[in-house]
């Protein structure tokens, strides 16, 4: 271990889903602040090896990182507070971490010991947070365990920290986010379920140096002390969380009640001042003036995300595209515009409950990645009134993908065309798959087998991307089995459609565009551009793609 590594552990208390992920990527935001180089980690309690074997509608959006790793959509937060990419070994399992220890028992490894939860689980988990510490060059590690304090799933993960601390306390501090309710009839916030969670994670031997209070409200000072008296930590250290519009405000919010401060001091660690920062630190004034832009911009747009995970029982669930939407914001904020989301599932268009027309009040229409064969019809449908009726669109993975077997019927007329995905029996199958892959489908090889992560795409002159991105050869993150057929390039070029981004192979098409004396911003990548958009630095093809949708506005500002 990395003798003066610093470990922050944030469990979460009382419930699931009240901001633990955004907490954790603040704090690393605020520690980067003071000139700390930060790693922010996070686990997943569930026996999945990765996230991306899950439906979106259980479990949110999949984030890919650089090396290709599918995990949690808390992983994108991270990347975003901090404003770089993070390694896989940021990011664990408890299926990844009780594969590798049957894998080494089965290697004989543990030398014929009789391999147990304690110590052989919890010394791999042990192993995996300080690789993660040493992967990077950082100096602290701000670690959040998933799940709430008392399930069963996160307890080993739990019992590895307390560990951790016991063998160095001076390196480890823990933080408790918990929830304190205002119930209607009562009126007031009250402290007893966080109380409690602090019992329950005693009984674990942990006990937390600092509670970030969740809650409708800011914490008063009577709700500070009772916390502060019943659970054992001073006051000061209790800090107030109340629920904001914006997330990126967050850090804003701690920073008032001085968290940095409380956790480099207990630290014993001194503090850079801002002047002193270099490009890798994102100082506060600089996270402030990016903050507030959603507080004062000037313009509006309408943008439509066109896709079809949006429900779950009677709740639409915007989760699953994430990055998509803080892509959008970014490149919003970033021209002095707010954006104004609506989710439309495609399905409705297929099935003809509603009709195409009302994307007609749009400024941009967004069609994201997706999966199977549900509402593609729909989404076709979408694309080709886009296209019609000249609407900024930006189709990501399947929408780009489905942008083109759009133009292969409708304007190529190559009647019939569709992706292997939908209808492996079409008579034109302008999206396949490649041989290497249908290998492994063949051999049910689903998991962490798609084309992922980060890989090349060579520019084309004279196109949209070419001008957006002001450069010949960029790198994005993938995550797709299907490819446009090379069979069928020519015959689509010929009718029009540009393929403005190649792997530098010429084989694979990664961006597909249509020239725009025909159509102002009409633009699918075969990759993800929204996993690179970043507060600061906003992806280049949604900030084109934003001003487009400006300069054909229907909104009146
Ligand atoms: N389903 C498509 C594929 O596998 C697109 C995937 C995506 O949109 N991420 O290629």
């Amino acid at each position: 271990m990395k003798e003066n590594h610093k470990y922050v552990f944030v469990i979460g208390g009382v419930m699931s889903g009240v901001g633990k992920g955004i907490a954790t990527a603040s704090i690393g935001t605020v520690l980067q602040s003071r000139g700390y180089k930060v790693n922010l980690v996070k686990v997943d309690p569930y026996l999945n090896v990765d996230a991306g074997t899950m439906n979106p509608t259980e479990h949110g959006e999949t984030f890919v990182l650089k090396s290709g790793l599918e995990t949690d959509q808390d992983m994108g937060n991270y990347e975003r507070f901090l404003g770089k990419d993070l390694p896989e070994e940021n990011y664990l399992t408890s299926g990844m971490i009780y594969k590798r220890v049957i894998e080494k028992e089965r290697n004989l490894e543990y030398g014929g010991k009789c391999v147990e939860a304690i110590p052989h689980i919890r010394d791999e988990i042990i192993e995996r947070f300080e690789n993660a510490a040493n992967s990077n060059g950082s100096e602290i590690s701000v670690i959040e365990i998933g799940g709430t304090v008392g399930d069963y799933q996160n307890i080993m993960f739990i019992e590895a920290a307390r560990v951790m601390h016991a063998r160095n306390p001076n390196n480890v501090f823990f933080i408790l986010v918990s929830y304190l309710p205002i119930p209607d009839k009562v009126g007031e916030m009250k402290t007893k379920p966080t109380q409690n969670a602090v019992r329950q994670l005693n009984g674990y031997g942990v006990q937390p140096d600092m509670i970030i209070g969740r809650s409708s409200e800011p914490l008063d000072d009577r709700r500070k002390d009772k916390i502060a008296m019943q659970c054992n930590i001073k006051p000061e250290y209790v800090i107030s969380a109340p629920d904001i519009d914006s997330i990126y405000d967050v850090p804003l919010n701690f920073e008032k009640d001085k968290l940095a401060d409380i956790i480099l001091s207990n630290f014993e660690l001194p503090q850079v001042k801002e002047s002193d920062l270099d490009n890798e630190h994102i100082g506060l004034t600089t996270w402030r003036e990016f903050a507030n832009k959603p507080h004062c911009a000037s313009n509006k747009i309408r943008v439509a995300i066109v896709g079809k995970y949006f429900n779950t029982g009677n709740f639409v669930l915007s989760d699953v595209y994430i990055s998509v939407i803080e892509a959008v914001k970014f490149s919003s904020y970033h021209l002095d515009t707010i954006p104004e989301f609506t989710w439309i599932n495609a399905g409705e268009f297929e099935s003809g409950i509603a009709k195409t027309d009302v994307l007609g009040r749009f400024d941009g229409i967004v069609v994201p990645g997706g999966f199977g064969t549900t509402g593609i019809e729909g989404i076709i449908k979408a694309i080709k009134y886009a296209r019609e009726q000249r609407i900024p669109y930006l189709g990501l993975c399947y929408g780009m993908q489905l942008m083109v077997v759009e133009y292969a019927r409708h304007v190529a007329g190559l009647v019939g065309a569709n992706t292997r995905e939908v209808d492996n029996r079409a008579e034109h199958l302008i999206i396949d798959i490649m041989p290497d892959q249908q290998e492994l489908m063949k051999n049910k090889q689903y998991g962490g087998t798609m084309r992922l992560g980060e890989y090349p795409a060579v520019l084309k002159d004279g196109t949209i991307a070419r001008k957006a991105y002001n450069t010949d050869i960029v790198k994005e993150r993938h995550r797709h089995r299907y490819e446009v057929n090379p069979n069928y390039v020519k015959t689509l070029e010929e009718a029009g459609l540009v393929f403005s981004g190649r792997s530098p192979d010429g084989d694979l098409m990664e961006i597909a565009e249509l020239p725009t004396d025909i159509h102002p911003f009409m633009v699918g990548t075969q990759f993800h551009p929204e996993f690179l958009a970043r507060p600061l630095s906003p992806h280049p093809l949604f900030t084109e793609f934003i001003k487009s949708a400006l300069n054909t506005s229907v909104v009146v500002n």
